[in-house]
């Protein structure tokens, strides 16, 4: 009698989340990252703001594949 084993799914490699510089305007709270205010011609809000302060990432989740 033979057992039919569960097939062995490749182990998936965890993907590395680039833990990315995050701004937040002080003013209206809009964050934005340091990429994209790398992309700008000035560190500047949407708002017109200029004064960010660091924010941590909001999401860092880790999804463990089965
Ligand atoms: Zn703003």
């Amino acid at each position: 009698m033979s057992t039919e084993q569960p097939a062995e799914a490749p182990k998936e490699q965890p993907v590395k989340v680039f833990a990315e510089a995050v701004y937040e305007c002080v003013r209206c709270g809009t964050r934005t990252t340091q990429e994209e205010l790398g992309k700008l011609p000035e560190v500047k809000c949407i708002c017109g703001y200029r004064v960010f302060r660091k924010a941590r990432p909001a999401v860092v989740k880790q999804i463990k594949a089965v």
